[in-house]
């Protein structure tokens, strides 16, 4: 297998590893082991023509934001498988320091969200293939050599949306995932703690302290299984606020050193470019500052020629920082992480001597007095501290990925091994031997989520339980609403922290003519019943979650389809299921509701291809028919132009009444019918419209088969409420039919004259009957 690597694509950092025989940190093609997690577009043009877009990422993507804030991109990580709606992306745009514009997709729902550079939206997957891309492709000049696979880490508290939105950014940037895992679970592998004897078992609390955000997870490890206890921590918690503070410290320094009042004042009065560079060098200085107080006893922030006053003298910075002021500055950060600290053990009922180990890892965990707190709180002797904290979670996920690997490097020589390889073929190494000192098996995740469906009558219906070992499957019977549905429509969700968290909706479009086929030969009884619906629900072991659905009375019939989850799909679907719930408050004929039926089945196969499974991108012309189909839909509807039934009635005349038709007029009908059905599927309102105005005018013109229909009719309703009457009705027919042949118009009119006010009558009281459109599912 080609070589693969670990990637933590982090919040602020990214850094990728692999591990040979040794851990090894991938450079970058700056020759840094770290890469900004940062991307700036710039457009470049050419001769006055907009040529094209260049992404820049990294290091000097980051340098971009002093010039192009507008257009360059931080912390993505954090709009990623969210929707515009979610609190946390509001909070992010109202953000003072937000200079991004981030809107819904123009093609999606709320449930989408896209951020706009140069005018063109981009999806939060397509910045992070970005950034992977750089990754991957600077791995590869590092490595000299192809690699293709890679376990990506993801936080703990990441659902399947945002999962999935990982696993797309990985598939655009052309890595294959080998495990999407998560980042407390990458740093237990870094450290070695997950070498648990079978028989053994052990709590870690994994602290990690990053540059944006302060994630807590507890673990038990038994059995190469990682079980979650809790999480918990701050998403707006990090290395950020202690340079915020520092910051504050640093003007208000400044200010009283030349006796300003208002420094911040003097700040906005500075001419834009000035503005700009001065605050982009002090964040960069006092960031420095901070990690040299990590080794040091006092920092320098020295900003020179920069500031001015009004007078137009300079304003230098030039501030001294302790360690023990630094210290200070900080307090209400460190307090504020230890508290959180305590209250996951509280909300867990945990207490510190319940953890073995705790793991420091995130960069800010560098920080001594960070280290001190911590071990005041568990004991200095569980607190371990990582030796690279900022490449903690890398390095653990190049672990795992080595272990993924069908082949690897040997450790005694470097030659290429396969994992069912006992001893080295070339230098005799004991392989398997290192393979159980190292404790190099795979891990078993568990589900992280309670995961239930919706029934009907809106109860919730739990699905797989949360701690399930994955990768598990369940399949749960289900049975529909109605002997006849044609539709099943299923929402699966979540439960996370009391609130309800959609995972995705699911679409089923049923054939009436393989129902019809298999129902053919049942007794009436048995016939009448709704049929059954198996669904399976399968998370895999990076909890991503996909359904399958078959009928259980028809095995044979496929019915897997993908989940939608905030796409276009979800859009159409959205849109889809308004219209199913306006229709059922109309009360239309059951004429209607079939007819609508018979189109939504037709809408839902085409949405079902809207988004081209490999690139995920949205195919238009589908999408503008499918929206074209549903408005056309709603407005048949309304008018009671129900083209199924008019064909259905026109092809009954045909077949039944043929030697009535010239062959002239029988092959223009078949003309017409051929065209409605055509315009169903594809014509304008518009059109559909005329096609079946055209088709029903011309029958009109046969007044004498109409009402032959009609008595036919009547006979058909009363077969399926009434049978011993239809008879009568189906004798009428036959005898007009002779007399009309024999010319006999007295015995046509006696006929007539008799049965047509009871057609009327039967006509009249199942014409008047309304239905719903059915879509949900019972126990
Ligand atoms: P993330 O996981 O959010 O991407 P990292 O784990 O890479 O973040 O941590 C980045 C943060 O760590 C930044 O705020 C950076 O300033 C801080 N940092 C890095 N090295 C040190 C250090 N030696 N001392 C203190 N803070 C540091
Ligand atoms: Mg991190």
């Amino acid at each position: 297998m080609p070589k693969s690597i670990g990637i933590d694509l982090g919040t602020t950092n990214s850094a990728a590893a692999i591990k040979k025989v040794h851990i090894e940190i991938i450079k970058n093609s700056e020759g840094d082991l770290i890469t900004p997690s940062c991307l700036t577009v710039k457009k470049k043009k050419l001769a006055g023509l907009i040529k094209r877009q260049e992404f820049i990422v990294g290091k000097h993507a980051l340098e971009w934001i002093k010039q192009d804030p507008v257009n360059t991109v931080t912390a993505v990580k954090r709009l990623m498988g969210r929707s515009f709606t979610n609190p946390e992306v509001q909070k992010i745009i109202s953000g003072h320091r937000q200079f991004n514009t981030i809107t819904c997709q123009s093609m999606g729902t709320e449930n989408s969200l896209a951020i706009l550079l140069h005018e063109k939206e981009y999806t939060p997957e397509q910045i992070s293939s970005k950034i992977l891309k750089k990754m991957h492709k600077d791995a590869e000049a590092f490595l000299h050599d192809a690699i293709e696979y890679a376990v990506i880490t993801v936080p703990a508290y990441f659902n399947d949306k945002q999962k999935h939105a990982t696993r797309t950014a990985a598939s655009l940037a052309g890595l294959k995932v080998q495990r999407l895992l998560p980042e407390p679970t990458a740093a237990a592998i870094s450290f070695g703690v997950d070498q648990v004897k079978n028989d053994e078992a052990k709590t870690i609390m994994v602290f990690d302290f990053g540059g944006g955000t302060f994630d807590l997870s507890v673990l038990t490890i038994s059995g190469g299984q990682f079980i979650e206890q809790g999480k918990g921590g701050n998403m707006w918690l990090g290395g950020e606020d202690i340079d915020r503070k520092i910051e504050d410290f640093v003007l208000s320094e400044t200010a009283r050193e030349y006796d300003i009042g208002d420094i911040a004042q003097v700040i906005d009065h500075q001419e834009n470019g000035v503005k700009n560079r001065f605050l982009g060098e002090l964040t960069a200085a006092v960031e420095q500052a901070k990690i040299n107080l990590s080794d040091q006893d006092e920092a320098y922030i020295e900003l020179l020629g920069l500031l001015k006053d009004q007078d137009g003298d300079l304003l230098d910075v030039d501030v001294a920082l302790t360690r023990k002021q630094f210290e200070e500055i900080i307090r209400p950060v460190v307090k504020n992480a230890m508290e959180l600290t305590r209250k996951l053990l509280d909300d867990i009922h945990f207490t510190p001597d319940l953890i073995d180990n705790v793991l420091l890892v995130g960069g800010s965990s560098k920080i001594p007095c960070i280290i001190r707190a911590v071990k005041d709180i568990f004991g200095p002797d569980k607190v371990l501290v990582h030796e690279r904290p900022m490449l903690a979670i890398a390095e653990g996920a190049a672990i795992l990925s080595h272990r993924l690997s069908d082949t690897y490097e040997c450790m005694g020589c470097g030659n290429t091994v396969s994992q069912s390889d006992i001893v080295c073929s070339k230098c005799g190494f004991d392989l398997e031997k290192h393979i159980i000192d190292q404790g190099v098996f795979d891990i078993v995740h568990s589900a992280a989520h309670d995961y239930y469906v919706v029934l009907e009558n809106g109860d919730k219906y739990l699905f797989i339980e949360k701690n399930t070992p994955l990768p598990c499957e369940r399949t749960e019977v289900f049975k529909l609403v109605h002997s006849d549905q044609q539709l099943v429509h299923i929402k699966f969700f979540n439960i996370v922290n009391d609130k309800y968290e959609s995972i995705g909706d699911f679409w089923l479009d049923i054939d009436t003519e393989d129902v019809n086929d298999y129902r053919r030969d049942l007794s009436e009884e048995i016939r009448e019943l709704p049929l059954s619906i198996e669904v399976t629900l399968k998370i895999d072991e990076n909890n991503l979650v996909e359904v399958a659905a078959s009928l259980r009375e028809l095995p044979g019939v496929e019915l897997t389809k993908t989940l939608s989850r905030g796409k276009a799909d979800e859009k159409l679907f959205m849109a889809l299921e308004d219209m199913i719930n306006e229709s059922n408050k109309n009360e239309y004929s059951t004429y209607t509701i079939d007819d609508m039926t018979t189109r939504i089945v037709s809408i839902i196969k085409d949405i079902h291809s809207v988004i081209d499974k490999k690139t995920g991108e949205i195919i238009e012309p589908i999408y503008n028919l499918v929206e074209m189909k549903i408005d056309k839909t709603k407005r048949l509807a309304e008018e009671g132009v129900n083209c199924y039934s008019l064909i259905y009635y026109a092809q009954s005349a045909l077949q039944d009444f043929s030697k009535a038709f010239s062959s002239k007029n029988q092959s223009l009908m078949k003309k017409k019918i051929k065209h409605l059905k055509k315009m169903n599927l594809d014509g304008t309102y518009e059109e559909n419209l005329d096609a079946y105005n055209d088709l029903d005018t011309f029958f009109d013109s046969f007044p004498i088969i109409n009402i032959l229909m009609d008595i036919t009719s009547a006979g058909e309703l009363c077969d399926e409420h009434e049978p011993s009457r239809s008879p009568k009705f189906y004798n009428a027919v036959s005898t007009i039919m002779e007399a009309t042949l024999k010319e006999n118009y007295e015995l046509v009119e006696s006929t007539l004259s008799e049965i047509q006010p009871e057609v009327k009558k039967v006509l009249q009281q199942y014409d008047s009957e309304t239905g719903t459109i059915q879509k949900g599912i019972t126990r």
